[in-house]
């Protein structure tokens, strides 16, 4: 049998997390009726800098309900490095790791197939989105293109997986040895490279509270997989450097036939919109390789990528 730790990070949680905890207590009990993990199993909210009363709920529930431990975060660090920390806390204290949003949006009769899974063989096991009927839907439009451009950027990534999926212990240790402070979970995990397999996933709505993610959160996370995990945008720039000189070609081709046929015009407009034109490229251009050096500044900085401020056992 093996014992099991969902990890479940909590930013602002506090109209959600007592039934959360609830609804994964009864999931936790019933696979340990059927003996499929230890009794010992448990659940582990990490507080990731909330300015609510998550952690005061989680306190509470921890002097309640046997099966719930707490780990508190200096700050809000986000929900990638929310995670890890929990995933990181938790994988020498378990077999095994299940992660999930804490609103429980994810359906939870994967939790128990992702167990049968791994005793199938699998090492990491995908919470795969089948339908998102109950999300929005710019929500739905914006994961689609998420999905779309990194796959076309190149990130190795599965479709429609967010971060509700099953790691073994040999797995995480796995993902401990990388070393690098831009952690981008969903293209990391399957650079692993253990046994894995998918379960279907049907989204419902949150229960209580609001998206924790907005607009601006959800676009830093495209930008940061891309850039932490293709080279591609740095070549697509010398493709269009070599545009651009093909370009200024032609217009210099068609300057010396004006001023040799004598039907040379003023053209200030034309000169205004390259001006801007190239200008705006420019810009864009050295703000792709401003990203990447900044990756690179923020790497060799090796900074901590959080602090645990308490953990409740
Ligand atoms: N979250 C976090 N830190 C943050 C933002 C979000 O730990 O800075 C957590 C949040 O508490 C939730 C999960 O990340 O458990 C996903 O957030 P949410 O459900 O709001 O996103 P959505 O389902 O709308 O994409
Ligand atoms: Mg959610």
């Amino acid at each position: 049998m093996i014992r099991l730790a969902i990890v479940a990070p909590c930013y602002n949680e506090e109209a959600v997390l007592r039934s959360s905890a609830t609804r994964l207590t009864e999931v936790l009990r019933t696979l340990m009726e059927k003996q499929k993990i230890t009794d010992d199993s448990y659940m582990l909210f990490v507080n990731d800098g909330s300015r609510d009363n998550t952690w005061n709920i989680i306190k509470a529930l921890h002097t309640e309900n046997p099966l719930v431990k707490g780990l508190n975060l200096a700050r809000n660090v986000g929900h990638q490095y929310a995670i890890y920390a929990g995933m990181m806390q938790a994988k020498d204290m378990s077999d095994a790791v299940i992660t999930i949003d804490a609103d429980l949006q994810d359906d939870l009769s994967c939790i128990g197939q992702m167990v049968d899974a791994s005793y199938e063989g699998s090492d990491v096991v995908y919470g795969v989105k089948t339908e998102r009927d109950a999300d929005s839907r710019l929500k739905r439009m914006s994961a689609q293109m998420f999905y779309k451009l990194q796959h076309k950027m190149g990130v190795d990534m599965i479709y429609n997986h967010a971060d509700f999926r099953f790691m073994s212990r040999r797995a995480l240790e796995a993902l401990s040895e990388y070393p690098e402070r831009n952690i981008y979970l969903r293209g990391l995990i399957p650079q692993i490279g253990f046994p894995s397999t998918t379960v279907d996933d049907r989204i419902s709505e949150r229960q209580a509270g609001e998206s924790k993610y907005t607009l601006s959160k959800m676009l830093t996370l495209a930008l940061d997989g891309i850039t932490s995990f293709s080279m591609k945008p740095l070549y697509y720039l010398i493709g269009v450097g070599i545009a651009f000189i093909v370009i200024s070609m032609i217009i210099a081709g068609y300057v010396v036939y004006s001023l040799i046929s004598g039907s040379a015009e003023h053209g200030w407009a034309s000169i205004m919109l390259s001006i801007w034109l190239v200008g705006g490229c420019l810009l864009i251009a050295s703000g792709i390789l401003g990203v990447y050096l900044g990756k690179v500044y923020s790497e060799v900085k090796q900074r901590p990528r959080y602090h645990i401020q308490d953990f409740l056992d």
